[in-house]
């Protein structure tokens, strides 16, 4: 690689991560905005915004625009290998563009950006902004805003076909347990699903495709969505058209269970389909002491949950996983008093649709009927409104088998592995609802690291080796389909 642009990177690298030091600094001294709690999204936005200045200031000082800048690295890149049949070879090609230091050493910095500056669903503002200036200095064309803070960039020819890879920009309401450089600076939000490093293995990819462009045989769609934690990102980005076009689309998701770098996937349903309730149950107040003369909606509320027991233990089909889970219970404190309502609530999941909505119409009707068994009245909300019903997810079998192939010509048939459907949930299942999709893991244990702790663990972490297999994944996914789809 050119000495010039080497330099370039590097001094990139060392004011990001100057400026991720002075955040860190200032944090340690900043006391939180009492009118806001403990909120310090003021104090993120600024490190971010700092750190987006001091890049272009970078551009500027080397008079170098990031367009020209991504240009020349491009020329200089530019693969000579004639993939439309795939081989080894490209294979090979992809995964040694993604392994570059520079390359590993920029996605890293992305997401520890990313990390220690975490964003709730629908507030990714300066994520957002940072994925728009990095796609900026690739010249990589894109839409936005979708679902607020959402992009849909585009690189390829223009033309069909089109195949989309997503991911997820979204933290969680976690404070951080891990100590290390790059800790969340923003007192009880954290990114404890991995999405930092979706943010910044789909850039990566981007980069990879960009530096490829002329190899597509169509248009890669990559799709930077809000809120899957909240689940409707998807669904409002399907509304704004992340799917205009596009005939298949592929997502990854991290995981614990793996070891570094192994992918993993399955045909078939891989997610459960995922549901909240809560019921009021209205009874009469009175004293504890004269129970005859109230209406007991404590009585009521549990034999509710004794018999929701029943639901999948003796009317699903036992091949057929489901749950059933109610997680709380609240009649208030008052020792002496039986209460006027109980408030009882819980998750459901399944694996077909059908199931699904048999176990919602069933919570429904045992909760209203044993409430009347106790002369109480019940109400039910499965907060349909707010979209937080999740359907399954489900792989299209001949786009897992895409993913299978891309996968072991990557990383080698003992580094992939088919696993077991989970009963956790994803909004990926939006997209698979509407094209064919499919969605994978790749591996980020490390015991010697400690990144063992699972997904909304205040103590998971990732092994950022991970960061260029995804890359790499994600772009040969692409590629791939676009050869054998055209
Ligand atoms: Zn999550
Ligand atoms: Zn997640």
């Amino acid at each position: 690689m050119n000495p010039r642009i080497l330099s370039l990177l590097s001094s990139i690298s060392i004011v990001s991560t100057l400026i991720l030091i002075t955040c860190t600094i200032s944090v340690i001294g900043a006391k939180p905005d009492s009118s806001s709690g403990n909120d310090f999204s003021y104090l993120e936005r600024s490190c971010l915004s700092k750190w987006a200045a001091a890049e272009e200031e970078n551009n500027r000082k080397n008079q170098t625009s990031p367009r020209r800048r991504t240009a020349e690295m491009l020329s200089l890149e530019t693969p000579e290998l004639d993939c439309t049949v795939w081989s080894e070879a490209c294979s090979e090609e992809v995964l040694n563009l993604a392994r570059r230091p520079e390359n590993v050493r920029w996605m890293k910095d992305l997401r520890r950006i990313i990390h220690a500056n975490p964003e709730l669903a629908f507030e990714e503002f300066e994520t957002s902004r940072l994925i728009r200036q990095e796609l900026d200095g690739m010249e990589v064309a894109y839409r936005f805003p979708m679902a607020g803070t959402g992009i849909r960039a585009t690189i390829g020819t223009g033309e069909p076909p089109f195949v989309a890879l997503r991911a997820d920009m979204d933290a969680l309401p976690i404070q951080e347990a891990v100590e290390w450089e790059h800790k969340s600076q923003v007192a009880g939000k954290m990114h404890a699903c991995g999405h930092d490093a979706h943010v910044a293995m789909l850039i990566g990819a981007a980069k990879i495709l960009k530096t490829r462009e002329h190899h597509l045989k169509g248009t890669v769609i990559l799709l930077f969505q809000p809120a899957e934690e909240a689940g409707n990102g998807a669904k409002r980005m399907i509304s704004d058209g992340a799917l205009e076009n596009v005939e298949a689309i592929f997502a990854v998701h991290v995981s614990h269970q793996h070891p570094t770098a192994v992918i993993g996937s399955r045909p078939g349903p891989l997610l459960a389909g995922c549901g909240f309730f809560r019921a009021v149950i209205r009874g009469k107040q009175g004293s504890a002491g004269n129970p005859h003369r109230s209406v007991d909606p404590v009585l009521a509320a549990s034999a509710s949950v004794i018999s929701l027991q029943g639901i999948v233990s003796r009317e699903a089909n036992p091949l057929d996983s489901q749950v059933v889970s109610v997680t709380s219970f609240n009649g208030g404190d008052n020792l002496d008093a039986i209460p006027d309502t109980v408030v009882i609530g819980g998750t459901f999941r399944a694996f077909s649709n059908t199931s699904f909505y048999q176990l919602l119409k069933r919570i429904e009707e045992v909760i209203v009927e044993q409430a009347g068994v106790f002369r109480c009245s019940a109400t039910i909300d499965f907060f349909e409104k707010e979209y937080t019903i999740y359907p399954p997810t489900v792989n299209d079998e001949k786009m897992y088998e895409h993913v299978r192939k891309v996968a072991v010509d990557l990383v080698g048939r003992e580094n992939f592995r088919v696993v077991p459907p989970m009963m956790g949930a994803e909004d990926f299942s939006f997209y698979s609802e509407v094209v064919p999709a499919a969605f994978f893991y790749i591996g980020i244990r490390n015991e010697t690291l400690g990144s063992i702790h699972s997904g909304h663990s205040p103590h998971f972490m990732i092994d950022e080796d991970a960061l260029p297999v995804g890359a790499a994944t994600h772009a040969a996914i692409a590629e791939r389909y676009l050869n054998e789809h055209r």
